[in-house]
């Protein structure tokens, strides 16, 4: 079946109504630009300026129901999603141009929100890829399977299909077909100092709208401050013994214990070196996440979030869309709340065993007892 685009069924209706494009911008209170870009699909003006055409033109409701499946507007609460993730994300088209960005997407890539911006673009051929992704090879070469994969959803794309002219007239090596695009993408990014941060770029297809891609950038990195954002979006760090009545020492038995503003736990009896708060709680949060949140059950919460959001109920924090995910918003979006309340529906019980065999940070094995997961 083909769906006719926005742009298209835009042109038609004009064309209809025997009008120019200027008479049109001025009907919905646009510059002929910003229609122009709608009509002809260079870049998105935006949903005011898109539904101010599509009344101008009185395109009739049965129609515009057919475009709200195809190439329309985000709905509101995809928008909303978007705009409120912590991490830089943004909404592709079927051509992978931008139709929406978060200002940490703006943030990481400061033109992803100009009109006609496309991330398969600039992952392939961007000179400013080349120079800040220092995995540009490899993410080029893998974004060659990602356009394969977007080719096969949409053969007939002419933006995708230049695309392909252009990767073979530049010679980036394609991928191996095996290679499973809907895996994360590693971006590791150039910075003036310090080690390079990472990012994985997960694709996955919004809720209801399977003609768009979301794009999100996940911090692989567990160093915080790394990613480029915005200022004062973030709660303030967080201090308490998180881990209070869950944390036994695996020799004694004793519950370790540890004050209001946490550094250390320690076993009363001292059968054991002090082990550092911040290490220990991050390690049960790693272990803890990841055991919780498989993909399937992110792709289940994001699905429960957009039903919920559509029934006008607010979270308090964007489920995460992988384990990693999660791990950021522990660190940087969680309340001390939230996070207990993650540990004591999950764990039982940690118990911590000395290990001096061990290296660094670490010299502790931990064994963790589980509720059953409902
Ligand atoms: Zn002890």
């Amino acid at each position: 079946m083909v769906i006719a685009t926005l742009g298209k069924v835009v042109a038609d209706y004009r064309a209809r109504a025997a009008l120019a494009p200027s008479h049109v911008a001025e009907r919905a209170g646009i510059t002929t630009a910003q229609y122009l870009a709608l009509e002809q699909e260079t870049a998105w003006p935006g949903i005011q300026a898109a539904e101010a055409v599509i009344n101008a033109l009185e395109i009739p409701a049965h129609h515009r129901a057919q475009l709200a499946a195809a190439s329309a507007p985000l709905d509101k609460y995809l928008q909303r999603m978007l705009h409120r993730y912590d991490i830089p994300a943004l909404i592709l088209d079927s051509s992978w141009r931008t139709v929406e960005a978060n200002r940490f997407a703006r943030t990481l890539l400061p033109d992803a929100g100009r009109p006609g911006w496309s991330l398969m673009r600039w992952v392939l051929f961007a000179d400013d890829a080349r120079q800040r992704l220092a995995n540009w090879e490899d993410v080029a070469t893998a974004f060659t399977g990602v356009l394969r994969d977007a080719m096969a959803a949409a053969p007939h794309n002419s933006e995708l299909l230049a695309i392909r002219r252009d990767v073979e007239q530049a010679g980036v090596p394609a991928a191996p077909s095996s290679q499973d695009s809907h895996d994360a993408h590693v971006f590791v990014w150039r910075t003036d100092s310090g080690p390079h941060p990472a990012t994985a770029c997960l694709i996955t297809v919004p809720g209801g709208r399977p003609g768009l891609r979301q794009a999100t950038f996940v911090p692989r990195s567990i160093n915080p401050g790394i990613i480029p954002t915005t200022t004062a979006a973030h709660p303030t760090p967080w201090y308490g013994p998180l881990l209070t009545d869950l944390l036994s020492c695996g020799l004694c038995g004793l519950l370790l214990t540890a004050g209001e503003h946490p550094t250390s736990y320690s076993c009363a009896t001292g059968c054991q070196p002090d082990l550092p708060a911040d290490m220990l709680e991050l390690r049960v949060a790693t272990k803890v996440l990841t055991r919780t949140l498989t993909a399937e059950a992110c792709r289940d919460l994001g699905a429960a979030q957009q039903i919920l959001t559509a029934d006008g109920i607010e979270l308090e924090l964007n489920v995460p869309v992988s384990p990693q995910h999660a791990l950021h918003q522990w660190q940087r979006s969680m309340t001390d709340t939230q996070r207990r309340g993650i540990l004591t529906t999950t764990l039982k019980s940690v118990r911590a065993y000395p290990a001096p065999s061990s290296d660094g940070p670490h010299r502790v094995d931990l064994t963790y007892s589980w509720h059953e997961l409902a």
